[in-house]
């Protein structure tokens, strides 16, 4: 979404700086052997198809229809919008954001270029290699997402004891079973925790492995009890405005059904604590309602994510008390509506703090369910909050424009 945003402000003519602390998309490119649910088409905008376009006639965008690798979005995509003119000098990777403050400074440090009434954002910001340096902007959109924000094994997304201390073994995320990270788990007992999209996707590669691997063992954790529900551990109906999304949501449940040895499902049931015992190289897990603990070669935690306020702790960007999620875009865009159509109201777009905008997954607390077309929508309606110009709308113009 930051690339986008700054494109989208580019166009308006925003002088613009995106710092990213990795590489361009690198929160997408770590699932980059996952197929995206999205069609193509979802996940660019007409902006960026024309900036790439003006670069290079010769670039070809991938089929509208493409159900692409997170990877392929990635590099026919994501990674050459943010090469075209308009973005190349602007975008700053290996370049992380460690604070967003109004500084309140004594005259003598002040800004040399400050004006007296100067209302400025000072952005900290921390280079590859170590030097930090501080930047200063008129507005800043938040797009640092959540992914970089897991939460953890335990009971509603909190750590479960002893996890912390053993944290850099378990994944956070969706593993490439069939891929990279193969011997990691074939013929392994593995945990699986979590009744969410990232969790659908780890039941099936692993599903999938377990067919090759026989004596592969996956034991999935699901919190919710299942009482009353026909679906199994994914609530399918909570996807409904993505028809790919329901896809794998009902293929994770049908797999619980099926009741095969290699996967035991366990509802209604939280991890209590986690230990590693190095002499046998594998988790000791305790389970809540469990009389003796279980042992366990690997742990895929999907949990979910939160949002993390930390860069702009000093800032008015109150927290909501739930999951983390920011003030005024809390609620999914989609909710409150029988339809699942979108709902995104711009004056959710505003925070207590003025001019700082939280914009992406970010903006919906780390709801799974959050789409690029909903972060294009935000885009547009801020522009329209910014410019005070609410009817603008740069991707229908370029649309049309296309014709
Ligand atoms: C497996 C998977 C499949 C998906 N498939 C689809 C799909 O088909 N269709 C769809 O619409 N959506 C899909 N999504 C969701 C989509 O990827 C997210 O909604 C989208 O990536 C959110 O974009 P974002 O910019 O908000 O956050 P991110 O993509 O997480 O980007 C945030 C960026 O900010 C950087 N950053 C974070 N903190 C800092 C900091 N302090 N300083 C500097 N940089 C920082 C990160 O390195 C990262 O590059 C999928 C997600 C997953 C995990």
């Amino acid at each position: 979404m930051g690339i986008e945003a700054g494109l989208y402000a580019r166009y308006l003519g925003y002088s613009v700086v995106i710092y990213e602390q990795r590489e361009v998309a690198s929160h997408v490119r770590a699932c980059g052997h996952l197929r995206l649910f999205s069609p193509f088409h979802q996940l660019r905008s007409t902006l960026g198809l024309a900036a790439l376009r003006a670069q290079d006639p010769d670039y070809r965008p991938p089929d509208e229809t493409a159900q692409l690798l997170a990877q392929q979005w990635v590099d026919q995509y994501l990674r050459p919008l943010s090469r075209t003119d308009l973005l190349a000098d602007e975008v700053r990777c290996h370049t992380r954001v460690l604070a967003v403050e109004r500084p309140v400074l004594p005259a003598e440090e002040a800004a040399a270029d400050a004006e007296p009434d100067d209302n400025r954002f000072r952005i900290v910001v921390e280079h590859a290699g170590g030097p930090q340096t501080q930047e200063w902007a008129d507005v800043v959109i938040d797009c640092t997402g959540v992914y970089g924000h897991p939460n953890g094994c335990g009971a509603g997304g909190s750590l479960a004891r002893g996890e912390c201390a053993v944290r850099a073994g378990i994944v956070y995320g969706v593993p490439d079973v069939l891929g990279a990270a193969r011997v990691r788990y074939a013929e392994r007992r593995v945990l699986v925790v979590g009744s969410g999209l990232s969790a659908a996707a780890s039941i099936i590669a692993l599903v999938k492995l377990a067919h090759r691997a026989p004596e592969t063992r996956v034991t999935w954790i699901v919190s919710e009890t299942l009482e009353g529900t026909t679906d199994g551990p994914i609530p399918v109906a909570r996807y409904a405005r993505c028809p790919e999304q329901q896809r794998l949501a009902l293929a994770a449940n049908r797999h619980a059904r099926a009741g095969t040895t290699q996967l035991d499902v366990r509802p209604g049931t939280t991890v209590a604590a986690i230990e590693w015992d190095s002499q046998a190289e594998q988790y000791v897990v305790q389970f809540a309602d469990a009389p003796s603990p279980e042992r366990y070669d690997q742990i895929i935690a999907n949990t979910g994510y939160r949002a993390d306020h930390a860069v702009c702790a000093t800032l008015r960007v109150a927290q909501r008390p739930v999951a983390g999620a920011s003030p005024g875009l809390g609620e999914h865009p989609a909710e409150g509506t029988e339809t699942g159509q979108r709902e995104l109201r711009p004056e959710r777009l505003l925070t207590p703090e003025p001019n700082y905008y939280i914009l992406g997954s970010k903006s919906v607390g780390g709801d799974g369910r959050f789409l690029i077309t909903d972060g294009l929508q935000q885009i547009r309606d801020l522009f329209g909050i910014i410019g005070g110009r609410r009817e603008l709308d740069l991707y229908a113009t370029v649309a049309k424009l296309a014709q």
